[in-house]
């Protein structure tokens, strides 16, 4: 089984891509890129442990790809920018980056502390078990439901009706199974 953990970078830029990620699969570290807001929004459907988000992308503001993964994910955060402002830092960590580290001061082996110290905080709260199709998203762990852009209130049979059929997305499920595993011993 692999148990490394799971990276996703997100920037457009090669001459930066390349040596991060060679270092960070040096450091043990499966490895993700994207090279567009767009990517990197499908690459989440892959549930990496932790995310680098370079702010400046070529198709998206990178503000705009933080408030979406962390509108669908609780999956943690590290941005990684050329911007080096009082503002950018207080955008970001407004739109929930979990830490940021400036290109103009960049030492790979922080990163390396800075992501391994998120990943460990996050598994202590649990997994981000997430659910994606493009239009509906599911996080296991908070049980937020979301059609399109809109939060979806269930109640909590509804909810657990739909976990059950996400997790077994694809697969034939017999009534007797759903009602055993839904209603327990309440059905008979
Ligand atoms: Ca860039």
């Amino acid at each position: 089984m692999n148990t490394k953990n799971k990276v996703l970078v997100i920037e457009d830029s090669e001459d930066f891509l390349t040596p991060l990620r060679t270092f960070l699969m040096l450091n043990d570290y499966d490895v993700l890129t994207a090279e567009t807001g767009k990517e990197a929004l499908d690459k989440i459907m892959e549930e990496p442990d932790a995310i680098i988000l370079d702010l400046g992308l070529p198709d998206m503001e990178g503000i705009d790809v933080l408030k979406e993964i962390k509108r669908i994910t609780e999956i943690p955060v590290l941005v990684l920018s050329a911007r080096d402002s009082k503002n950018d830092f207080e955008s970001a960590f407004s739109n929930g980056a979990d830490d940021y580290i400036t290109k103009s001061n960049l030492k790979e082996e922080l990163i390396v502390v800075k992501l391994n110290n998120l990943i460990g905080r996050n598994k202590q709260t649990g997994s981000n078990a997430l659910f994606g199709n493009g239009k509906l998203y599911i996080d296991f762990r908070t049980k937020v439901v979301r059609v399109n852009d809109t939060k979806v209130h269930l109640t909590e049979r509804e909810y657990e009706l739909l976990e059950l059929f996400a997790q077994n997305a694809g697969k034939l499920l017999e009534n007797e199974s759903i009602f055993r595993k839904i209603w327990g011993d309440t059905y008979s």
